[in-house]
């Protein structure tokens, strides 16, 4: 049991100690990501995560951010396309209400869909802007159910 306590309390150490790789250049510290990416530090630093990985532990703390980026990548459908009572896809599969029809393919012209508003790519402080509101809405939710 006394062993066991040791070995914990040496992992705990061997993890504070575990410093990423690191130089010196004309002054300024770099100091080496996860991700293998050097990032300039400050002489104290003792750790560092590039601007990648901070974006990556957002996704990973707020996933439906990252959900809705997926989503607008993965299907060139418009949205609701197999409530659709008819719809016909780039390669000429036909659906109607989403069922595919083999027997229409090709047969019909592709249903035009209305190109989406691009949107700009959010910056990492607009995505904490709105991580920001999204918290202050909850809070007076809470609040209102609270009444
Ligand atoms: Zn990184």
């Amino acid at each position: 049991m006394l062993d066991f306590i040791v070995i914990l309390k040496y992992i705990n150490v061997m993890k504070k100690k575990q410093i990423q790789p690191e130089y010196i250049e004309r002054g300024v510290r770099y100091m080496m990501c996860q991700c293998g990416e050097y990032v300039s530090v400050g002489d104290n630093a003792i750790g560092v995560k590039c601007s990648k990985e901070v974006n990556r532990n957002i996704m990973t703390m707020f996933p439906e951010l990252h959900e809705e980026k997926t989503k607008r990548k993965s299907t060139g459908r418009p949205v609701g396309w197999h409530w659709m009572s008819e719809f016909v896809d780039k390669d000429g599969n036909v659906f109607h209400k989403g069922k595919e029809q083999p027997k229409l393919f090709g047969s019909l012209p592709a249903t035009k869909v209305q190109p989406k508003k691009k949107t700009k790519r959010r910056t990492e402080e607009q995505i904490l802007i709105a991580i920001h509101k999204k918290k202050r809405a909850l809070l007076k939710k809470a609040k209102l159910s609270k009444n």
